[in-house]
């Protein structure tokens, strides 16, 4: 068993280094403002993309209607998701990195090159861990399908504590509409490997 705890100066010390991150400070239109949310008794992952701008300006992860849904989703209360000791939150880039074109532009590659393996070995308790949205599926998922509709839909191919998830953004509305399977087959199983997860 695994005694590590948040007091851990090891752990804080890795903590303190993320939050104070540079590295790819020239590519990122707001500076850095790393969010994520971390406790080394945590037992759900959230694997996500990367904070959008709301999020860059409040510093609170998923406090925004995609959120609200993926709370739903769940089955889990506000006071659950923002505690770190049940649920850790580590997107693909920690930083806001800006929009283009068609939306948010990519997490920096930098970010999980420099910080992911590291982070993921402080929370050892984990037994659930949704990978959300393509650039998470690509890096989490060794046998990733050949899109993310075909990724989701295998989620049983994926074995118990990993769901591969589409991002709950409101932008995802259509998608949730032509793939009925998600909210009747995905969803159940979903809520119940939470609270298995979390114990409750
Ligand atoms: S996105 Fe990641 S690598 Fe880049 S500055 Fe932020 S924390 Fe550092």
């Amino acid at each position: 068993m695994n005694h590590k705890h948040s007091d851990d100066p090891k752990f804080s010390q890795l903590l303190d280094s993320v939050r104070e991150c540079r590295l790819c400070e020239a590519s990122l239109p707001m500076g850095p403002r790393p969010v994520l949310q971390l406790d080394p008794r945590a037992r759900i992952l959230i694997a996500g993309q990367a904070p959008g701008l709301r999020v860059h300006e409040t510093g609170i992860p998923f406090d925004d209607p995609s959120g609200d849904r993926l709370r739903e989703w769940l089955g889990i209360s506000r006071d659950v998701f923002y505690d770190a000791k049940q649920v850790a939150i580590l997107p693909m880039g920690f930083c806001y990195p800006g929009t283009g074109k068609s939306g948010d532009l990519p997490p920096r590659p930098e970010c999980a090159e420099a910080w992911r393996y590291q982070l993921l070995q402080q929370i050892p308790q984990v037994e659930l861990t949704l990978v959300i949205g393509q650039y998470a599926q690509k890096w989490h998922l060794p046998n990733m399908k050949k899109n993310l509709t075909e990724t989701v839909r295998a989620w049983k191919d994926y074995g118990d504590g990993v769901m591969p998830l589409p991002h709950p953004s409101p932008r995802n509305n259509i998608w949730l509409k032509k793939n009925p399977w998600f909210s009747e087959s995905l969803l159940p199983e979903l809520k119940k490997a939470a609270k298995h997860a979390l114990k409750t």
